[in-house]
């Protein structure tokens, strides 16, 4: 469903035409700058018995005899679920069916099954989004001292019940049930589930061919809570990525379209701004260079049976995990050799990060273009450097994806710590 008009730009007053396409969430709110004057207009789509517009920064003047989509008004199309790449009107080009055009296809059943997984996204999209604060809530009582009304509280929001103990090893079940139900619609849940099966497989079988390794690596992570700290990072996250569901839900469909590096990246965003996600991303990263530490620790355990033993690089070598710590995120990868763990580096953009960091982006609200000024030995580049919004929100799904893949890696080493490191520290002479 499509709703076609003009507005009027409460600050310049000129006419802007608009074409609406009706995505299934309750409220949709919209948002463009005037392509006038580049004022914030937003367009609050509300679904009910009748569909109803809050208009802020336009008006609808029932005393103006409006165009008629003639080209003498400039055009907009909006759409909150799918990027948006038409620049004019052309009567039947919808958001909605240029999308759908653009979907990669194997043969017809590929798309219609792509397709169908998309809309069952949005669905649970449409179910989540009011949910957001809740989810906060209750991660938050995981840390606390009230374990019983977190597991409660988790178990309500899966609609779930486990028989389960107040042991960590169940309270982390209930954990990872809240938070793998909760984010599907962000993932691969199929290669999210392979990833699981196949890390808790690794820890096992590290843990077995190298104890005394494993056991002092284990021993740093639980004796200097970084295990506890970067749980805790991580959990953090999850509400955000969820409160940025509106402007991710054009990213996701970019996972069922075809790869053309020129154009893909392109399409339009039709609510909110860069402005709002910048830290989220920079966040992230911070979370994922953290991350590495523990794959480099896996990874060296691997290859010299010792977490702090990096491969002599250069002709000299890092001395410690500490040391790697303290390195940046794009010369961590240098000192992961033949890793276990296939990061996907174009989750990563350093000059982004870095810029947004710095205070070094400027936003384009009109051509949701971003421009970044990475620094180079500490000078600003004079030359910036240009993102679409849209790829920048693709590159936020993709960082929250090998977070959230990393975050395994931690679920696992708690699982080996609660279930087999406890057990073995259990003394027969503490039997009572
Ligand atoms: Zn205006």
């Amino acid at each position: 469903m499509n709703h076609v008009g003009t507005f009027t730009c409460d600050t310049c007053e000129g006419d802007i035409d608009c074409r609406i396409g009706f995505s299934n969430r309750k409220t949709q709110p919209l948002s463009f700058s005037c392509p006038h004057c580049q004022a914030l207009i937003e367009i609050t789509l509300s679904l009910g018995d009748s569909p109803s517009f809050k208009l802020n920064g336009v008006s609808n003047n029932p005393d103006k005899r409006y165009g008629m989509f003639d080209g003498r008004n400039p055009f907009i199309d909006l759409h909150l679920d799918f990027p948006v790449w038409s620049t004019s009107y052309i009567p039947g080009h919808t958001p909605y069916l240029m999308a759908i055009q653009k979907m990669r296809k194997v043969d017809e059943n590929t798309k219609e099954r792509d397709y169908l997984h998309f809309q069952q996204r949005l669905n649970h999209l449409n179910e989540l989004h009011e949910k957001a604060k809740d989810l906060k809530r209750t991660l938050r009582l995981y840390h606390g001292d009230n374990k019983k009304l977190f597991v409660k509280k988790a178990e309500e929001f899966t609609e779930e019940k486990l028989e389960r103990t107040l042991a960590m090893e169940d309270i982390n079940l209930a954990l990872y049930r809240l938070i793998s139900t909760t984010f599907l619609p962000f993932i691969d849940p199929v290669s999210t589930a392979r990833f699981t099966s196949d890390v808790a497989g690794l820890v096992i079988k590290i843990a077995t061919d190298n104890n005394n390794a494993f056991n002092e690596f284990m021993d740093e992570l639980i004796n200097t809570k970084i295990l506890t700290n970067l749980q805790r990072d991580c959990l953090e996250i999850y509400p955000r990525i969820l409160n940025a569901e509106i402007a991710l839900r054009p990213a996701l469909f970019m996972d069922f379209v075809e790869e053309e590096p020129d154009n893909r990246i392109s399409g339009k965003i039709s609510t909110k701004d860069f402005n709002e996600y910048k830290d989220l991303y920079k966040d992230i990263t911070e979370i994922l260079g953290k991350q590495l530490t523990l794959v480099a620790a896996i990874n060296n355990i691997i290859h010299r049976k010792n977490h702090n033993k990096f491969k002599a690089k250069d002709g000299g070598t890092l001395s410690s995990l500490s040391k790697f710590a303290d390195k940046t995120l794009s010369e961590k990868f240098k000192y992961l050799d033949d890793c276990w763990f296939k990061f996907d580096e174009t989750a990563v953009n350093p000059g982004a990060r870095n810029a947004i960091a710095h205070y070094a982006t400027e936003y384009d609200e009109k051509t949701q273009i971003i421009q970044y000024f990475p620094e180079k030995e500490g000078l600003k580049q004079e030359k910036p450097q240009e993102m679409f919004f849209l790829e920048f929100m693709r590159i936020l799904l993709i960082a929250f994806r090998e977070m959230h893949y990393l975050h395994h890696v931690i679920k696992s080493l708690f699982y080996y710590e609660y279930i087999i490191r406890k057990n073995e520290n259990k003394k027969p002479s503490k039997k009572s």
